[in-house]
């Protein structure tokens, strides 16, 4: 298994080279849980970050060029403006696949596109709801009634408020 942070490293450093200054990362893990679920930054604080990376990708016979370009995908989150995947984190997205031709990075990345075979395909769940007081989780592929309006349900164990979960969270599927 490769050593996630040694590609964090080189990202970081590629990133300075373009004058681009990232957030601070707390904690780098390897995430051996969640098939088809490339790279994962988790805002701790205003500009402090954990970045979680598959273990699928990290694999010693798994392609550098997919690791990367999640590793950048998720460096790029922890730049002030960028954890939504338009506006800011879109630019500099396309500044990297230009100016480093060994970059594509994008929003998402299938199986294929990683050139990760074999794997099961789970349900991909792009909207989360969470419960602010049981923390039980309302898990979505589309956007439904209890997405859009959201502050008009309650949880069903406890009837506590429900709260996105992207606000604090965001995933490379
Ligand atoms: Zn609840
Ligand atoms: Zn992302």
């Amino acid at each position: 298994m490769k050593n996630p942070n040694k590609f964090i490293d080189e990202c970081r450093s590629e990133l300075k080279l373009l004058g681009i200054s990232h957030g601070k990362i707390r904690n780098v893990t390897v995430n051996t849980r969640a098939k088809c679920h490339w790279g994962e930054c988790r805002k701790v604080s205003a500009n402090i970050f954990d970045i979680s990376i598959s273990a699928l990708l990290l694999d010693d016979n798994a392609d550098i060029g997919p690791l990367k370009n999640t590793v950048m995908h998720e460096l790029l989150h922890t730049v002030p403006g960028c954890f939504k995947h338009t506006g800011k984190w879109k630019a500099l997205a396309n500044l990297i696949n230009e100016k480093l031709p060994e970059y594509n990075i994008a929003r998402t990345m299938s199986a294929d596109d990683a050139g990760i075979k074999h794997i099961s395909k789970e349900p991909v769940y792009r909207y989360i709801l969470q419960c602010q007081n049981c923390s039980a989780l309302i898990k979505r592929q589309r956007k439904s009634k209890v997405i859009t309006n959201y502050k008009n349900y309650r949880c069903s164990k406890c009837g506590g408020i429900l709260i996105p979960v992207d606000e604090t969270r965001t995933d490379l599927i």
